[in-house]
């Protein structure tokens, strides 16, 4: 289903103004009641919102679904789209720039849109659809975990139980050409985890370091000695990156300071890898300390999994892509990425596929341009309406195409309206 021109500019328009609220972490209050006000103008859409986060989840109920006695579909699928923003000062100069000291400089606010077109688009299609529809309009992607809460709080059984499927667009600045799609079977993006390391010395004059224990130094060969551990200790067909991005010790120049302190991000591609750096990071850091005579504390956060996405429903996304607009706009990577997406959580649970799709403006290259998170990234608005076309046919074509599961004896359904009274309504 394609996009008219008049939707094509409505969606414009909605991204603008998403474009110029951003809010960042897991409370996006203007964000929230905007898109919940927009959802509702819609119709025919059951709407809830998050009871711990600002989230808002979306039913859309298929005509011809097969339904058991609670009203349960036998075929659901769910469709995700991330809304919170970064930290980072706009510096595009664009007309519908930020307004507010933030930046939607990852895109959500095209992930927002699409799935808001894709909500209308099936909603007026909802009495031919043959199974339920499941939107996810997240918070707190960016570094919150926003897709962990909305799990825990049911996102996944909001039609009754848990979905068939899932898929989610991520629309990128650079790297991919505008108007192209990719994704990977198996492994897309890397596990997220972060490192932070303090190091206890003992203060002193900065002329008698002897009389003292320099945390400084023993930090600064720990920052070196990570790099070492990456290259010599991990494979390099199943390796990780280790960046440190914070570094922080002393006041003065002439003292030496009690403690010394750094933190890195740790990206890793697979379990087995993550399970050694597990154990190797903090052997390595305790051991340096150790033969310097200082304490070290080592934190190990482990914070989104490796995104793997479903080979079956990848190659069924990139069908969908390729039959809807151009086999040549479809293309299977040959690496995975180094970013993480919380998507993993659902991808962990129901199978399914996160598809990138290229937003570089025209007339700039997408291998120079600035990438997502940069204040200079910039996202053209011409994406909107094939991504919204794809997120409603992937839906639609999915539905038409699962086969329905056969029941387990042991596995009990929650009834839709259950479900909707454990959580609050807005408004
Ligand atoms: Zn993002």
């Amino acid at each position: 289903m394609t996009v008219s021109t008049d939707f094509a500019r409505d969606l414009t328009a909605m991204r603008e103004h998403l474009h110029q609220i951003p809010e960042v972490g897991l409370h996006l209050p203007q964000t929230q009641e905007f898109m919940f006000t927009q959802l509702e103008a819609l119709g025919d859409i059951e709407l809830s919102t998050g009871d711990s986060v600002t989230s808002i989840t979306g039913v859309i109920r298929g005509g011809k679904a097969t339904r058991d006695a609670n009203g349960v579909a036998d075929k659901i699928v769910l469709l995700r789209g991330d809304m919170d923003a970064l930290p980072v000062a706009e510096s595009t100069g664009l007309d519908f720039a930020s307004t507010n000291g933030n930046m939607h400089a990852c895109g959500h606010d095209l992930h927002t849109t699409m799935l808001f077109g894709a909500a209308s688009q099936l909603r007026d299609r909802r009495d031919d659809l043959e199974g339920d529809v499941v939107l996810m309009f997240q918070p707190g992607e960016e570094g919150c975990d926003g897709a962990r809460y909305m799990v825990d709080e049911g996102v996944l059984e909001a039609a009754g139980r848990t979905a068939d499927a899932a898929f989610a667009l991520h629309v990128m600045s650079a790297n991919t050409p505008l108007g192209e799609f990719r994704s990977r079977e198996g492994l897309l993006m890397a596990s997220s985890n972060r490192l932070h390391v303090t190091v206890r010395g003992a203060g002193g004059h900065g002329s008698t370091p002897h009389l003292a224990k320099d945390p400084v130094v023993v930090a600064a060969e720990m920052v070196v000695s990570l790099q070492t551990l990456v290259t010599r200790q991990l494979n390099l067909f199943d390796s990780a990156v280790i960046s440190v991005g914070v570094l922080r010790a002393g006041e003065a120049i002439n003292v030496i300071p009690e403690t010394a302190y750094f933190e890195a991000t740790v990206r890793a591609f697979s379990d087995s890898t993550l399970e050694q750096l597990r154990v190797a990071l903090p052997r390595l850091l305790r051991g340096i300390a150790a033969a310097h005579n200082v304490e070290v504390d080592v934190d190990f956060i482990e914070q989104y999994p490796p995104t793997i996405t479903n080979p079956d429903q990848t190659q069924f996304a990139g069908q969908v892509i390729s039959d809807l607009l151009d086999p040549k706009r479809y293309e299977n990577l040959r690496d995975p990425f180094n970013g993480s997406e919380d998507f993993s959580r659902v991808l962990n649970r129901v199978p399914g596929s996160m598809v990138i799709l290229g937003a570089c403006p025209p007339g700039r290259d997408h291998a120079t341009a600035a990438f997502n998170h940069s204040p200079y990234a910039d996202f053209d608005s011409t994406v909107l309406s094939d991504g919204t076309s794809v997120y409603t046919e992937l839906a639609v074509r999915r539905l038409a195409s699962l086969k329905a599961p056969s029941p387990t004896p042991c596995e009990s359904s929650v009834a839709p309206a259950a479900w909707k009274a454990k959580h609050v309504h807005y408004h």
